[in-house]
């Protein structure tokens, strides 16, 4: 991994297409769930925005932050959004920090196609927990599109910390 931005712009985004094939929209459809349901990955739901899990995690713990308005131009986000987007990412790396002690982060946008957008039309903003030598955990492309029991294990670890951290805050 020596490109900083080349975690989440590799080819496991690609696998994103059949969704976006069906013209639905997983960012928006994200919202239709509740926090509890198993079948959902997200986390936390703020006022403007919410924080999931990536089905594709390039390492354990990769969230990401999104508007929950269907929005794909940074410069158009809100005044509130943004400020609510960068506040979460800050919980999120706090979170991410109790519960895995990683050594470093990547945080960032990807915008358009060429910027190594898998879903273009609704931004998002990822942090990923990082170790020394991590470079080898990406899953390889056509696993199975299912939400593992490894992820559920770590949602309802991410779950908790939320609640103890947002106690104290
Ligand atoms: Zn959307």
């Amino acid at each position: 991994m020596k490109n900083l931005w080349s975690p989440w712009r590799s080819q496991y985004i690609e696998s994103f297409k059949e969704e976006q094939a069906n013209n639905q929209c997983i960012f928006c459809e994200a919202l239709n769930h509740q926090i509890e349901d198993l079948k959902t990955l997200v986390v936390y739901k703020a006022k403007f925005t919410y924080t999931i899990l990536n089905l594709y995690p390039y390492n354990n713990g990769h969230l990401m932050v999104v508007p929950n308005r269907h929005e794909w131009k940074f410069e158009k986000l809100t005044k509130d959004e943004s400020v609510e987007m960068m506040e979460q990412l800050k919980y999120a790396k706090l979170v991410l920090e109790e519960i895995y002690k990683p050594q470093g982060f990547n945080m960032g946008l990807n915008l358009g196609r060429a910027g190594g957008a898998g879903i273009k039309e609704h931004l998002h903003f990822h942090i990923v927990p990082r170790w020394n030598g991590d470079t080898n955990f990406m899953p390889v492309l056509g696993e199975v599109k299912v939400i593992s029991q490894e992820l559920m294990e770590t949602k309802k670890k991410i779950l908790t910390t939320y609640d103890n951290l947002l106690k104290r805050i």
